[in-house]
Parts: C-alpha cells; sequence; structure tokens
C-alpha cells in the first residue's frame, strides 16, 4: 500500500512501524470549593511550570550542536513562560474554581484555536508547539509522564497522527529510523528538527496512522515523500539498493561541500535564505548562507504588541542585519492580503483576494502607517547591510510613488539628523506578469529585482496556488514561465542589474540547473533546503546548465523539462533516480 505525503527531510529508511498515541489536550474539570484550594492549585501549576522548563533545558541540553533544535526548545520555553498564557490559567483558577489541568488544557486549546484560524501556514504548525507544551504541564501536574519513547529496544519508524517537537528533540537518529506523520508541513518544528537531526520523515500524510498496524514494515521515502506499507519483496530489494547508493552520495557530497555554492566547473552562485521570524538567523549564519535574500516581515503584526510601530520594526531588522553582517539581508516591506494573514488590516471580504487589496497596494493607500515600516529599514540600514525590497509591483506608476514616499521618509530622517544608509539598494519583486512584460520600464526605477516564483506562476498560470483542486496545474516549469525567468534574466543583465529567484522554485533540485543556466545571479531558499541546493548546484557545470535552459524554452510540457533535467543529474545526484517512474509514464 502506497501513501503519499511531503517529502520532509531527506533519506531512506526501511523498518518496523512503532505507533505512537498523542493524546488530545483534554483534561476533566474539577470545582474546587475554597480560596485555600485554589491558592494551592496555583501553586502546584507554577512548580509544573518550573518542572517542565527543567526538562526542556535538560533536552535543549543534550541537543549538542543541533542549532534549529535548540532554537526550537527556545520557543517552547518561552511560550512556557508565556506571561499572558500564565496569566490566563491563574485567573481562570481563580475565578472558575477549577483544578490548575483542567485551566490549562482549556486556556490553551484556545490559543490552539486562535492559531488554527490563521490564513498563514507558519502560524498554523506551531499548533503542534503550544499542544506539546500543555501536554507537559499536565503530565507534569497529574504524575504521568510519557515513557513510551524512552522504552524503544529496536530502531523503530515512528508512526503518529502528529508528533510534538520536543518529542522529536528527544530522539535518537540510531533508535528511530524514521518518522512519518498525518498532520504537519514543510515549515512545522517537528520537520524541521527531523531534519537537524538527520531523521527521514514524511509528513502531512493525512490518513496513515489509522491503516498501520504496529510491526508492519514501512518503507520511508523522504526524498519524494512516499511511505509504503508492507511492501513486496521486490520493492525492498530496491528501496535497499537505492538506500545504499543514497548513503554514498551523501556522504561523498557532503565531504565535498563545506563552503560556497560551487558548480562544476568552479563558478560562484549567492545562495541565500528566506526568512520570516528574526531567530531564524542563527540557523542562517550556521549554514553559511550568503545572506538573506528575502525577509518576510509579515509576522512582525504578530509580536507587536502594541500595534504598530517604529521601534519594535527597528529592534527586529536591526537585529538581523547586525547579525548577518556584512552579508547581506533584503527586508521586504509588508506582504498582506492574498493568502497571506490580514491583521489589523480591517479591510471589507474581497472577492478575488489575490487580485485585490494586497501588499503595496495596502501600502500606497496607508502612506503614513506604511512610512513607519520604511523608516524602521532606514534607520537600521547604518548597522547592516540592508536592502529594501517592494513585493507584487504591477505599474510603474506605483514604484514611482514607492520611490517618492521613500524620498520623503529620507526628507525627514535627515531633517531629524537621523542617519540612515543614503545607498542602499532598493529593488522589486517580479511576481506577476505585468512586471515581466513592462520590466524594462520599471528596471530604471531599481537596483536589483527578485523574482517570486510563487505568485508568478500562480498569475501566469490563472491557478490559485493554495487550491488543492487545481494543484495539478500548478507547474513552476510550465514554458510560459521559463521564458518569463529567461526574459527578466536577459532584462535585468542587458541593464546591469542583478536578479535573484526567492520563490518555491529557487529550492526544487530540478529546477537548480535551469535556473544557473537562465544565468539567475542568486538563489534565495529555505534555510533547510541550502545544503541540497548546494550539493545540486555543485554536480553541474555551467555549459550543461545553459544547454539545458535552452531546451527548456522550446519543450512542451513542465514534465518533460523535469526529465530533461533528471536525466542529466541521474547519475550524479542518486536521490532523484527515484522519481524515473514518473518521468517515463508522464507527459
Ligand atoms: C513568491 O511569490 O514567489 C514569493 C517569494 O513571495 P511569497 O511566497 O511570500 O508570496
Ligand atoms: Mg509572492
Amino acid at each position: 500500500m502506497l501513501f503519499k505525503g511531503i517529502p520532509a527531510s531527506h533519506g531512506i529508511a526501511i523498518g518496523p512501524a512503532f505507533l505512537l498515541k498523542v493524546e488530545q489536550l483534554r483534561h476533566a474539570r474539577i470545582s474546587l470549593e475554597s480560596s485555600a484550594e485554589t491558592e494551592q492549585e496555583i501553586v502546584r501549576y507554577r512548580n509544573a511550570i518550573s518542572g517542565v522548563r527543567h526538562d526542556l533545558e535538560n533536552i535543549a541540553d543534550s541537543m549538542g550542536d543541533v542549532v534549529e533544535g535548540r532554537q526550537i526548545l527556545e520557543f517552547l520555553l518561552l511560550l512556557l513562560q508565556d506571561p499572558t498564557i500564565k496569566k490566563e490559567v491563574e485567573s481562570r483558577i481563580l475565578s472558575e474554581m477549577v483544578n490548575a489541568e483542567y485551566a490549562v488544557s482549556a486556556t490553551l486549546r484556545g490559543v490552539m484555536e486562535k492559531f488554527n484560524v490563521m490564513a498563514d501556514p507558519y502560524i498554523r504548525e506551531r499548533v503542534a508547539d503550544v499542544r506539546d507544551v500543555g501536554r507537559r504541564v499536565i503530565e507534569k501536574l497529574t504524575g504521568t509522564e510519557k515513557e513510551a519513547l524512552k522504552n524503544l529496544d529496536q530502531p523503530v519508524i515512528l508512526v503518529a497522527k502528529d508528533l510534538d517537537p520536543s518529542e522529536t528533540a528527544g530522539l535518537k537518529p540510531g533508535q528511530v529510523l524514521a518518522i512519518v506523520t498525518d498532520m504537519g508541513g514543510r515549515t512545522s518544528h517537528t520537520t524541521i528538527l527531523a531534519r537537524g537531526l538527520g531523521i527521514p520523515a514524511v509528513v502531512g500524510l493525512q490518513r496513515i496512522a489509522p491503516e498501520i498496524n504496529p510491526r508492519d514494515i514501512l518503507i520511508v521515502d523522504g526524498i519524494h515523500g512516499h511511505v509504503i506499507v508492507n511492501p513486496t519483496s521486490e520493492e525492498l530489494r530496491y528501496y535497499r539498493d537505492i538506500r545504499e547508493k543514497f548513503q554514498e552520495a551523501e556522504n561523498l557530497l557532503q565531504q565535498m561541500n563545506p563552503g560556497p555554492a560551487l558548480t562544476e566547473d568552479g563558478v560562484r552562485f549567492e545562495l541565500a535564505a528566506n526568512i520570516e521570524l528574526p531567530h531564524e538567523v542563527e540557523l542562517v549564519r550556521k549554514l553559511g548562507a550568503d545572506g538573506v535574500g528575502l525577509f518576510r516581515t509579515e509576522f512582525l503584526r504578530l509580536i507587536q504588541e502594541n500595534g504598530e510601530n517604529e521601534e519594535d520594526h527597528f529592534q527586529i531588522y536591526n537585529r538581523v542585519a547586525s547579525e548577518m553582517m556584512p552579508k547581506p539581508v533584503i527586508i521586504r516591506t509588508y506582504d498582506m492580503g492574498g493568502d497571506k494573514f490580514r491583521t489589523g488590516l480591517d479591510s471589507v471580504r474581497e472577492a478575488n483576494p489575490f487580485l485585490g487589496y494586497r501588499a503595496i497596494r495596502i501600502g500606497l493607500d496607508r502612506p503614513v502607517e506604511f512610512s513607519i515600516q520604511l523608516r524602521a529599514i532606514l534607520r537600521a540600514s547604518v548597522h547592516g547591510n540592508i536592502r529594501l525590497m517592494f513585493p507584487m509591483v504591477t505599474h510603474v506608476e506605483q514604484l514611482r510613488r514607492l520611490r517618492d514616499l521613500l524620498g520623503m521618509v529620507r526628507n525627514d530622517l535627515t531633517a531629524g539628523g537621523i542617519q540612515f544608509d543614503d545607498k542602499m539598494q532598493v529593488g522589486i519583486m517580479v511576481e506577476t506578469p505585468a512586471a515581466v512584460i513592462a520590466l524594462d520600464l520599471m528596471l530604471p526605477y531599481v537596483d536589483f529585482v527578485s523574482i517570486g516564483t510563487n505568485d508568478l506562476t500562480q498569475y501566469t498560470l490563472a491557478v490559485d496556488r493554495g487550491n488543492p483542486q487545481v494543484a495539478d496545474l500548478y507547474d513552476p516549469f510550465h514554458p510560459a514561465v521559463l521564458r518569463q525567468i529567461d526574459t527578466v534574466v536577459r532584462l535585468c543583465h542587458s541593464q546591469r542589474k542583478w536578479v535573484g529567484i526567492c520563490g518555491s522554485m529557487a529550492g526544487d533540485p530540478l529546477a537548480v540547473p535551469l535556473l544557473i543556466g537562465f544565468g539567475v545571479d542568486e538563489f534565495s531558499v529555505a534555510p533547510s533546503l541550502i545544503p541540497d541546493v548546494k550539493k545540486m548546484i555543485a554536480v553541474v557545470t555551467t555549459h550543461a546548465a545553459r544547454e539545458m535552459a535552452e531546451k527548456s524554452l522550446s519543450i512542451e510540457t513542465g514534465l518533460r523539462v523535469r526529465a530533461l533535467v533528471h536525466s542529466y543529474v541521474v547519475g550524479k545526484y542518486p536521490e532523484i533516480l527515484l522519481d524515473e517512474n514518473d518521468w517515463k509514464t508522464g507527459g
């Protein structure tokens, strides 16, 4: 039986299933009689928090230099000690006169519900973190800490509806061969941790957990997101062979790739990271990225407790830029609306939000508010190598108005005696066919361009990027998208402007050779994809890449373009090998 999910952590594993039951965050409500009892509950709650803090700190210490693991545990510690949550739990105990376990479960379920309705997948995936913390506190209160994972006596493949991040952090790679979950996405903490620990993982399988029995034999293909339950002997032989090749390739590539991103013939490409939250910068530095190619700032709305304010923006940009110094950090101004969350927008409901009130359209409509962000970026620019980027530009007039607004903010700062980098580069994202076709008219106003293939694909093919019903039509390898990338690079280079790519396509191993061939100057990808993209760059020669890119422009379908690249890299990058059947059957 084959299940398809999201490939979350590369690698192949074969072994027996171990089913892990994750309890719901619920607890019986017990009514208390007196204020002495409620006081007692508050003491128990506070002791439980200290106990859990101690446990999490111990796990963090045991993570050694798995930086992403320690960062995630730090996030859990923050959640655990969050003053708003603490206050709510304690006031529930006092006002509702209930037991601490119930107050914790009710409060945290409320937080989970709030996270769950956020449009942004990153925030939704933090639900697992909240449940993790809640479960630990309740277990501490009731004295029933889960032992299951610690008692494993043979290497297993862990199967769960969902896996809490701190449980994942406590796993030993030799003991857990792979992780398979129904929930989760590419950005959930469990996924990031699995990658950090080098444990193959497939997540987002939706309905695999109820289908698997203890000790079923599983093949987990963390490269393509496949899980085979009780495979045939032929499948086993095939995957054992692949697993061996994969291991050999991993060792070889790891040895050969500690430094900058170089092609096989020694040409260097900038390999930067996309980040959403400031703390990601530590990981980005550790990975040796050449900079932050896209700092999505929408999330700052969530952490600004006192509403939109310049100081919060400034502190964050300053921190990220100084930590990355001297490497560049591209800060993208707010890209609210569309599929992104709309906190604080109080805009009317739109029939077509992707075509509506979003990104710089909002900024230009509310210049006073927008200037707060621009001021903060400019102020931070003296403390690091900051570049500013505007998303969703479709009209040259918008660009003129944006430059005017920026000019006004600069004048204000100068008048106030506040320093900024007056040579700060200003660029735009190219995310719509309009921006591609009219790019020659826009380029005189910008220093650089970054291609946002997520939106460019959606607007070119008229396919909602988040709608699973039309997901099969969403293809960045479509000739209409590839031809636009080629056009953009040529135009930029003809006017001596550099061009990067920061859509997810930049992190797709099969796209990397093509993008090298088209001549993009910079790749910006999710931090966890940096090693893979670097490996892919290393197995390509610029000559072959150019040939492939040129050929791709006259190929009819995206699938055939992938097959073209696949046939080139298949001997050099064995992980790709598994997709061979797809190329044979596809049109
Ligand atoms: C893009 O559209 O490709 C992009 C990088 O921006 P976002 O995914 O944030 O819309
Ligand atoms: Mg976009």
